[in-house]
């Protein structure tokens, strides 16, 4: 099975968020055998969005952050158990952009990551260099060291574990060729893939490049960004994955 779902970083209303939902739920899900898919909507969408896929769906849910701590005195977060309240299955953790904005360290994204398996949900664990790193040709240290970093201490099973260099994600992104990440795939592979649920790969995904991403050994899903912001893009690169699957 691959898996492939989508995050909307601070974007969508509600109204957007379960309008999305329900195209998604109306699509005949026979287009994408094979794929565990899931949607990381704003954190004010959960619950709508939840009314929509349902406990028990085809479609996971899953919320973009969540403290470690499950309640007290911190303006402005929400816990694990209040994500899961509001309907999340999964939480995203260590993205590039909450740890460069946001302080998320690699001790905080641990403390995150002991909180997301400690309550039975599932993390979406982002690791991933900087351009300078990468051209210095040291991704595969820096990245593994955030990744044993994030999983220590914790039961890796249930962690989807994403790889997204920063050089290769958002709007300034570069398209990454194949050639630039087998290298970190068969190194991420060997060291994660049997622990974990699935190693998958976010960063300028997109239906044109879809297929050939899934072809590097070690990939097992793709997380992606703005091409699945939009229902037909995202069940575009769902059918792709699923045709991969019988290629
Ligand atoms: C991301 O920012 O994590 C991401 C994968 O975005 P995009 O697909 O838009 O590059």
């Amino acid at each position: 099975m691959l898996w492939v779902g989508t995050s909307w970083k601070m974007n969508g209303t509600i109204d957007f968020a379960r309008e999305y939902a329900w195209r998604l739920m109306a699509a005949d899900a026979s287009q994408w055998e094979g794929i565990q898919a899931f949607i990381i909507p704003p954190a004010t969408a959960l619950d709508a969005v939840r009314g929509v896929l349902g406990d028990n769906g085809p479609i996971l849910l899953g919320a973009q952050n969540a403290h470690w701590e499950d309640s007290g005195a911190w303006t402005g977060e929400v816990s694990v158990p209040q994500v899961a309240d509001a309907g999340a299955q999964m939480v995203e953790v260590g993205h590039s952009e909450r740890r460069q904005h946001f302080g998320d360290s690699d001790e905080v994204v641990n403390l995150k990551v002991r909180a997301i398996i400690g309550h039975g949900l599932r993390p979406v664990l982002c690791i991933g260099e900087p351009a300078e790193v990468f051209e210095a040709g040291r991704s595969i240290e820096y990245i593994t060291a955030q990744a044993d970093s994030a999983l220590q201490g914790v039961d890796p099973s249930s962690v989807i574990l994403a790889y997204e260099p920063i050089w290769a994600i958002g709007e300034h992104g570069r398209e990454p060729r194949r050639s630039d990440l087998v290298r970190a795939f068969a190194a991420l592979g060997e060291r994660y893939s049997s622990d974990v649920t699935a190693v998958v790969y976010g960063g300028s995904v997109n239906a044109g490049n879809a297929a050939d991403l899934l072809t590097i050994p070690g990939v097992e899903g793709l997380f992606v960004g703005r091409a699945a912001w939009r229902v037909p893009g995202y069940l575009e690169i769902l059918r792709i994955a699923s045709r991969s699957l019988r290629a």
